[in-house]
């Protein structure tokens, strides 16, 4: 039996990859948007790959806003920004 990659989208690129490629960009449930490193947090989440570019598309396109359904404050999407690069 072949073993079945898990694939996500990434919500700026909108490519699908594997998912140990992406980012998990996550909402807490205190409602704080972080890098999900660990890639076990609890919470809403959205997959974008490891590349700002993606990030900063994810973020002029709304895909992460929606995926995460929550606004995101310029300040937040810069510290992401200086986390991924
Ligand atoms: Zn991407």
């Amino acid at each position: 039996m072949q073993k079945k990659i898990p694939m996500r989208k990434c919500v700026g690129c909108n490519e699908m990859k594997e998912k140990k490629e992406l980012i998990r960009v996550l909402k807490t449930p205190e409602d704080e948007i972080i890098l999900d490193t660990t890639g076990r947090a609890n919470g809403r989440g959205a997959y974008i790959c490891n590349n700002p570019e993606c990030l900063k598309k994810a973020i002029k396109n709304r895909g992460l806003e929606r995926s995460l359904k929550s606004h995101i404050p310029a300040e937040v999407s810069d510290r992401l920004q200086k986390e991924l690069s």
